[in-house]
């Protein structure tokens, strides 16, 4: 297919900022020097890299709202033990798939191109990935998957998420989907022992990728860390093994300065996810932290990374102005570039002739100039998803004029809240998860 976006602002690399005023040329996926094709009017357009969420649990799209009869949580752990370790449980092939369906929609609809997922189902682990993967393959969304392996669910659940890991792996590795990667999911220190955690180590290694996991979302992560092994989790993770240049970690709320010179050192990557840090009130990862190679997640509120961006924007310059209005760019940049390493595409998030065609066409009413050097500011201050029209993965459309083109929205929406209703009603027999980390006590 080739396709000549038409008419509008091209903004072909996101960070640094580089903006040119040309008709897009796509063909056979990717973005063309030059040619002709069929045409698209962008008369007035924006025409932005597609946005890449670098963390986010996709199992969580049915869970908003759902009624909440246990004793309100109030700290980090609880919200696991009484919220998410529940919500995991009740989940099963149907729930995982109405998730991944309305949960891949939703990026779709608000521009995310790429998703980063962080997935876990401990009643029905085996298949899991596939179900997602097929969900967001017939949406058109790019995805890197994974299992969140954990002890919590005791040692047969441990191994079978290892294996989910590994099959996918292996199925990824052998058949090369257009659209999907994986990773070797982990839950996080506090949940890992010493043999989960080594064994996932041996397959990020056996399969050439990195693992993700989350580090030091909270306190309690380096207190068991501490108390299990002497080591904080950074400590923990590159002992094992498990830290390399691939390692993709989440949060990195409560790592101190010495934990992010061996992230540096690593030059792994941090998915920093500024909501979710607020609404867990787990506070905030310190400069050192942030000044490393930092990508933006949402960690499961939704996948909206023009919200995402500007939210984690206006919290770090709370605490500093010495945060330009360019810095999600340069994170989003970050994300892209991530997800570039794991599909082996390194012009991934650019527009530049020969890069993958994901992108989104922006029907944006710019109300004063709009160039490279005034980019960043249109970006916090105006842009956001309400002006998303089109987008494109992979050179073929997947939304046109604000509808899904190879889905019904309609009948995806009513497949989740079926999905929800049964899922909210196997949920509400679920006690708090009993597991405790080392160290809990505060
Ligand atoms: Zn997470």
């Amino acid at each position: 297919m080739s396709e000549v976006l038409a008419g509008g602002t091209v903004v072909t690399s996101l960070d640094p900022v580089a903006v040119e005023r040309r008709d897009l040329l796509v063909d056979g996926g990717r973005v063309a020097a030059e040619g002709a094709g069929s045409r698209r009017d962008c008369t007035g357009c924006l025409v932005v890299p597609g946005n890449v969420c670098a963390h986010t649990h996709l199992y969580s799209a049915l869970a908003r709202g759902m009624p909440f009869a246990l004793e309100p949580p109030t700290n980090f752990l609880q919200i696991l033990q009484r919220v998410w370790w529940r919500l995991d449980r009740a989940l099963d092939e149907e729930s995982v798939r109405a998730s991944a369906l309305v949960g891949g929609m939703e990026a779709l609809l608000t521009g995310t191109t790429t998703l980063v997922d962080h997935h876990a189902s401990p009643n029905a682990i085996d298949g899991s990935l596939d179900v997602i993967e097929e969900a967001l393959t017939q949406l058109g969304v790019r995805s890197v998957l994974c299992y969140e392996t954990s002890d919590r669910d005791g040692p047969e659940r441990a191994l079978a998420g290892i294996e989910e890991n590994r099959r996918f792996l292996a199925r990824v590795r052998d058949e090369r989907p257009p659209l999907a990667r994986g990773l070797v999911g982990a839950h996080a220190s506090f949940t890992l022992g010493d043999e989960t955690l080594a064994a996932c180590a041996d397959a990020a290694s056996e399969f050439s990728v990195g693992i993700h996991v989350h580090a030091a979302e909270d306190g309690v992560d380096e207190r068991d860390a501490v108390s299990r092994t002497g080591n904080r989790v950074i400590g923990r993770l590159d002992a094992a093994g498990a830290l390399d240049e691939r390692t993709l970690l989440a949060h990195g709320v409560h790592l101190d300065d010495g934990e992010a010179a061996i992230v540096g050192r690593a030059n792994a990557t941090l998915a920093h996810n500024a909501r979710s840090n607020m609404n867990n009130g787990v506070g905030r990862p310190s400069a050192a932290v942030l000044g490393g190679r930092i990508a933006l997640g949402t960690d499961g509120i939704g996948s909206d990374m023009f919200e995402e961006s500007r939210a984690a924007t206006f919290r770090l310059r709370e605490d500093s102005l010495a945060a330009g209005s360019a810095w999600p760019l340069g994170q989003l940049g970050e994300s892209a570039r991530l997800a570039g390493r794991i599909f082996e595409e390194p012009q991934l998030g650019t527009l530049a002739p020969g890069a993958p065609a994901d992108l989104v066409v922006l029907d944006y009413d710019a109300p004063a100039p709009l160039h490279a050097a005034s980019f960043a500011g249109h970006w916090v201050f105006g842009l956001s998803s309400r002006w998303v029209r089109d987008v494109m993965v992979a050179g073929e459309w997947v939304v046109l004029d604000r509808e899904l083109v190879r889905a019904d929205r309609r009948q995806l929406v009513a497949d989740a809240l079926g999905a929800a209703d049964r899922l909210w009603a196997c949920l509400a027999g679920l006690p708090a998860h009993p597991y405790e980390p080392e160290g809990a006590l505060r």
